[in-house]
């Protein structure tokens, strides 16, 4: 089988290129035309002898997806369906705001959470992504905003944030999480703490997390504050109480001195209620965090609800009068398949 060379960070590209008989420098050539021009293949490396080339050609893949579908919404987001080497299919989404621009990458084919209002969790889990997979779709996204602007020059039209909060659970696919946060730190030059990870709330993932030393943002997908409703609405990840995650929490902070956002989804009649955020705010007090309120979006086959806006102000009122910072997740893109699996949903996809 032919080895990836995306995935691979200088040192390693070096080694390749040292196991190859040619000088260790080519490596570092290759690592600017994959991470920073993000070509597609090996004949636009300019600066690589044809020869070297073609003897790469036959040995090695650049491990570039393909775009399937793709949807741009009124407000410039842009969401795409992509075909992995394998032919499985996962969703990344490029969001362009004034002051920066942002991607929303998947770290898994499918999710096995299985979170009851997530069109990712309906579709049940396929495998995990790689690092270079993940890459691939921050500079797939890049692409696509350049392509979109009509900007011949690659190094003008950057991603500067990205956030892990495409398909999947990136805790539950750890190493390759953290190795795709470095090479987009490294690699591509995206700063660390503009990098977020979200996750449902695996413990031992947030514990690791901790020791990393990274400085990158973590998100807690919290979406309850009691137990019952929690695994009624997670029921993936039942094994750990929602004091326990709340234990873990608050020694991240300690631990990291980083803040931890806390994301709920609102389910009209579900979780959006007055006593629920009483609760919420007796579950935050004290700690260093803010909470991002979701107006769910509309997922087929799903019967959740909106919650209406008098819901959304009574909860977030609740919040701010106990002192808690909160915000609220702009609904982008609502003209498209906005919510995470939804497009591969539509694509007929959903099991690859
Ligand atoms: N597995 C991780 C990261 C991917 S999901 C996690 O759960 O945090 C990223 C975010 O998408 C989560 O906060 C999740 O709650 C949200 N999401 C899932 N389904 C949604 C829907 N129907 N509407 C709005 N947000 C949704
Ligand atoms: Fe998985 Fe996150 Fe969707 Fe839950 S919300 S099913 S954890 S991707």
């Amino acid at each position: 089988m032919e080895t990836t060379l995306l995935g691979l960070d200088t040192d390693e590209l070096r080694s390749v290129m040292k196991a190859e008989g040619v000088p260790a420098y080519r490596g570092k050539q290759i690592a600017e035309w994959l991470y920073r021009s993000g070509v597609r293949s090996f004949d636009e490396m300019s600066n690589v002898p044809e020869a070297l080339r073609i003897q790469l050609s036959g040995k090695y893949q650049l491990g570039r997806s393909t775009v399937l579908v793709g949807q741009r919404s009124k407000d410039g987001t842009a969401k795409l369906l992509l075909e992995l080497n394998d032919g499985a299919r996962v969703e990344t989404v490029g969001l362009p705001y004034p002051d920066r621009m942002s991607c929303c990458v998947s770290t898994q084919v499918g999710c096995p959470i299985g979170c009851v209002f997530c069109a990712t969790g309906m579709g049940g889990y396929t495998r995990d992504l790689t690092a270079g997979e993940i890459v691939d779709q921050v500079l797939t996204v890049q692409e696509d905003i350049r392509f979109e602007r009509g900007e011949a020059d690659a190094r003008k039209c950057r991603i500067d944030h990205v956030t892990f909060m495409g398909m999947g659970e990136p805790l539950l696919n750890y190493e390759v999480t953290v190795k795709a946060m470095r090479l987009l730190n490294k690699e591509v030059g995206i700063a660390v703490r503009q990098l977020t990870v979200s996750t449902v709330g695996f413990v031992p993932g947030i514990h690791r997390l901790a020791e990393e030393e990274m400085q990158c943002t973590l998100a807690v997908s919290l979406h309850a504050p009691t137990d019952d409703l929690r695994r009624r609405l997670i029921p993936g990840m039942t094994a750990w109480s929602v004091a326990e995650l709340m234990k873990t929490c608050r020694e991240y902070v300690q631990r990291t001195r980083r803040r931890i956002t806390f994301e709920y989804l609102l389910l009209d009649g579900v979780n959006d209620g007055v006593a629920e955020a009483v609760e919420l705010a007796r579950l935050l007090h004290g700690l260093n965090c803010h909470v991002n309120l979701i107006p769910c979006n509309m997922v087929s086959g799903l019967t959740f609800r909106m919650s209406p806006r008098e819901h959304i102000q009574a909860f977030r009122n609740v919040l701010e009068d106990a002192g808690i910072q909160v915000t609220q997740r702009m609904q982008r893109g609502s003209d498209i398949d906005a919510a995470c699996g939804q497009l591969r949903q539509r694509a007929g996809d959903a099991t690859p």
